[in-house]
């Protein structure tokens, strides 16, 4: 029993030293990724709940590392936000969502929109925000929107207030994204600038009609409706969920039951479909 404990605790010692050797090898190597375009974005739509109608997209980062493969944000934005990478790399996932939503607006006439997602550290560098607004107010930013969670604003409410505010100010809607999977979610929406609500996908997930859950979701939708939101459903992979958040009053949709997150290609044939 001694010696499998030991041949244990060497086989965890071993994954806790590469998963180390990875975290530096993404952190050193994720520089170069954001200079070089190894990063990348893809979209995923989200859609009218009554009609599937096409309203927008999700911009979601991705990033193609020449030796280890496709990475997801799970695994690096954690890491960036933790060294500041985030900043540059934010910057270049803000002027890339907006140059091809500004196209796409362009191209149907529709008021298609591209949310993109906000992290802490972004929001909390006073100098990068102000250089964020001054580009987007030199750019245009129509049909932008800004995503972010609950928990970024606790630390600090009265200054995140501020400071969501000026995007607010610019007629930024605001997205408050992961709802539920907080702790204060009520008392902040009323607070908050919010113009979206988007339930959280473990909510979502297998969904069933007459459930506690499905009443929950029944109340933060008509919550939210009464405070002037719109309320997005994330994560919905199936019909049933699909038609149930229907009749629940949720007003949009995003999930692998209309779309995956997509190339920047199949993007534009869902643009290019969704033409009047
Ligand atoms: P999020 O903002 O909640 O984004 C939604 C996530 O749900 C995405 O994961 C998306 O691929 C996934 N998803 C969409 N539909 C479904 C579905 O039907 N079922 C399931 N199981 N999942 C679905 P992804 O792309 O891996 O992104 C993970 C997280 O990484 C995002 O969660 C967001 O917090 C962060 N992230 C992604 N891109 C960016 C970015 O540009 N900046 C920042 N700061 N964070 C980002
Ligand atoms: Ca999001
Ligand atoms: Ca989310
Ligand atoms: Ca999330």
């Amino acid at each position: 029993a001694k010696e499998h404990g030991r041949a244990r605790t060497e086989v965890f010692t071993a994954a806790l030293r590469d998963a180390i050797l990875i975290r530096h090898r993404l952190q050193n190597d994720l520089t170069r990724a954001i200079e070089e375009r190894e990063v990348f974005l893809l979209y995923q739509p989200i859609v009218s709940l009554a009609d599937g109608r096409l309203t927008g997209f999700e911009a979601l980062v991705r990033w193609r590392h020449p030796e280890l493969g496709l990475i997801g944000p799970d695994r690096f934005i954690p890491i960036a936000e933790e060294t500041g990478q985030i900043l540059p790399l934010g910057r270049f996932v803000l002027e890339e969502a907006v140059r091809n939503l500004t196209r796409w607006r362009a191209d149907t006439g529709l008021p298609l929109s591209v949310n993109v997602n906000l992290s802490a550290r972004q929001m909390w560098d006073a100098g990068y925000v102000d250089d964020m607004l001054a580009w987007l107010r030199g750019t245009g930013c129509a049909g932008l929107k800004i995503e972010v969670t609950e928990s970024m604003t606790m630390t600090d409410p009265d200054r995140a207030l501020a400071i969501l505010g000026r995007f607010h100010d610019l007629g930024i809607p605001l997205c408050m994204d992961d709802f539920g999977t907080g702790y204060s979610s009520l008392s902040y929406l009323g607070r908050f600038p919010f113009d979206v609500l988007k339930i959280d996908k473990s909510f979502v997930r297998d969904l069933a009609p007459e459930s506690d859950r499905a009443r929950l979701v029944r109340g933060i939708v008509n919550l939210a409706h009464d405070l002037g939101l719109d309320v997005v459903g994330e994560g919905v992979e199936t019909d049933a969920e699909q038609a149930l958040l229907n009749t629940l009053g949720c007003d949009y949709a995003q999930g692998y039951r209309f779309a995956r997150p997509l190339s920047l290609e199949d993007a534009n044939g869902w643009v290019e479909r969704a033409r009047p």
